[in-house]
């Protein structure tokens, strides 16, 4: 045993202070390592006095424990590099405690972050336990006990003095503390954040399903998610929560970080989100993919990013404004790709990882530093995985630069805005503009902006809870009895499934027919948007022969 300090026991013997844990107590069950015969080296540092390395070829086994605060110190002998400045903790399986080096298994607070000294050391015992198994030769996961959730937080988006007002770290030096002044009890209990005023229940329908309060919410999933499922994979991830709540406290956030620990532990996605795997997994393969530069050249600064929405409601109106985008911005090519949503929104973190990845070398190989969505949804999934790219929508390039022929004089419509595109005033004002240039009057709802409702499709719920999404979307329909004009064409085949007339913005600038037949016309079945994509994929083609994929 390698032991930094002149003496084990760590915080058990140098940071709780005595009236917590007699020092004698903790001296005493720490005797019963030399009585075990352990030969104990005090002063050595890993990493400092004696190298990772030297110890994996003396022992055939090793466990690192340094401690909460050790682990930073050790990341990096693991990674062999410096480690992302956000991490802090070592990394382990969660069932064997086994690190990304074969037989070498790390536990405590170095793992799990700062807990109790039951919960650090039943992680160390976890981790020798394992490194048993491994020294004995045996499955390591024979016999192991079920993996460990990995902590839930629920972190205040609030502002760095509002925070450390609110949060205070426990003294544990003092025994006793006098009572507090009548000023010092209220101030103290100004810094609880009460979570109960209700306003983001009254305005949404799942959390009104489910709970008065989001934190009713929290509690369940931090006792445990796999009991919660159901109400986990039923929220829209629209984020209205956090535009209403007072401290901006976003549920949809909590509910999508529980999805990917039900992942995590297997039990995510449902087997009713096969469909919308298989979809997702369609969008990435080779058939309904595409990427080209503009025809006439080897490299494009933009690729207009055409997700699988669009293509698969409308190869016309894709093309159209491919060549619109063409006009605008000469040397724009094409990428037809899914941009990961399904995966990102039922928790499959990996695979949202691979899909960016994919992307940013699609976009690499042709030269682009900016991708231009034909989608709301697919501009903010894109913004989430690739912070380092420019993502814009083709409603914010070409307002002010398209004028498509005023074929809407006098007509009167509502517009619904994605409630992906919440910060996104250029995209709403974009959309009003062109909207406004084909001469229609637009008469805006309630929650429009900023504050707009989901169409009751987001967050994949509909095959958890049909119910409530179409609740959800009869809710948003009756908003207006005007037409409704929409940016997203998920958002027009969720609104229109409801018998609302709905008109996707591209058929409202460009189609020349009764438009009323459009408003009302059914949302694509499964069959022919799997059969539009390609028809879109073999038109690009047709302007690019040499297209990949
Ligand atoms: S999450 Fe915010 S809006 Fe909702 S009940 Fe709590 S404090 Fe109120
Ligand atoms: S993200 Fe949307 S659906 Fe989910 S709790 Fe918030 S407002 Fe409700």
């Amino acid at each position: 045993m390698f032991e930094k300090d002149a003496t084990i026991g760590g915080c058990l013997t140098q940071k709780i202070p005595s009236w917590r844990l007699p020092r004698e107590v903790a001296l005493r069950d720490l005797s019963v390592i030399a009585a075990l015969g352990i030969e104990v080296r005090t002063g050595v540092e890993v990493g400092r006095d004696i190298a990772l390395s030297a110890l994996r070829e003396e022992f055939a086994a090793i466990l690192l424990l340094p401690g909460f605060a050790g682990a930073q110190r050790l990341l990096s002998l693991l990674d062999g590099e410096r480690p992302p400045r956000h991490r802090r903790l070592l990394a382990a399986d969660p069932v064997t405690c086994e690190t990304g080096l074969p037989g070498v298994f790390a536990g405590g607070d170095a793992v799990s972050g700062p807990a109790t000294v039951i919960s650090s050391l039943a992680l160390g015992r976890r981790a020798a336990a394992s490194a048993h198994r491994f020294l004995t030769g045996a499955d390591p996961r024979a016999g192991a006990l079920p993996a460990l959730p990995s902590p839930l937080l629920w972190r205040l988006d609030i502002d760095e003095a509002e925070r450390k007002r609110r949060e205070r770290t426990p003294v544990m030096l003092q025994p006793f503390t006098p009572p507090l002044a009548e000023g010092e009890a209220v101030e103290e209990a100004k810094r609880c954040l009460d979570c109960s005023c209700g306003l983001c229940v009254k305005d949404c329908e799942f959390l009104a399903s489910y709970c008065r309060s989001p934190k009713e919410l929290a509690r369940q999933v931090k006792t445990g998610v796999k009991d919660v499922l159901k109400m986990v994979y039923s929220c829209n991830i629209c984020s209205l929560c956090a535009e209403v709540c007072p401290v901006d406290l976003d549920t949809g956030a909590m509910l999508l970080a529980a999805r990917r620990e039900a992942v995590r532990q297997g039990v995510g996605p449902l087997p009713a989100h096969k469909p919308i795997v298989s979809y997702y997994r369609a969008g990435v393969g080779a058939t309904f993919t595409l990427a080209m530069s503009e025809p006439g050249r080897q490299r494009s600064k933009r690729l207009f990013f055409t997700g699988c929405s669009l293509p698969a409601v409308s190869p016309r109106n894709t093309l159209a404004v491919y060549d619109e985008l063409r006009r605008n911005y000469p040397g724009t090519g094409v990428l037809m790709y899914c941009c990961g949503a399904p995966a990102e929104l039922i928790g499959m973190e990996a695979d949202f990882a691979r899909t960016c990845q994919a992307i940013q070398e699609n976009a690499e190989r042709f030269g682009a530093e900016e991708l231009i969505a034909a989608c709301p949804d697919c501009a903010h999934t894109l913004k989430t995985g690739l912070p380092g790219m420019k993502v814009t929508t083709v409603w914010e390039a070409l307002a002010g630069r398209w004028s498509p022929p005023a074929l809407r004089a006098g007509a009167r419509v509502a517009i619904h805005d994605s409630c992906k595109a919440h910060h996104e005033p250029a995209m709403h004002d974009g959309v009003r503009a062109l909207v406004a240039g084909a001469g229609a009057v637009i008469e805006d709802v309630e929650y429009a902006r900023e504050k707009a409702r989901c169409c009751g499709s987001g967050g994949m719920i509909y095959p958890v809870d049909p119910k409530l999404s179409q609740r959800i979307t009869q809710r948003r329909a009756d908003e207006s009895p005007l037409p409704m004009i929409t940016y997203c064409a998920g958002c027009r085949s969720a609104l229109a499934s409801r018998g609302k007339e709905t008109i996707h913005i591209l058929d409202f600038l460009l189609h020349e027919g009764d438009i009323q037949a459009v408003a009302r016309r059914k949302p694509t079945g499964s069959l022919a948007r799997y059969a539009n994509r390609l028809r879109t994929k073999w038109a690009f083609r047709r302007l690019q022969p040499t297209a990949a994929r």
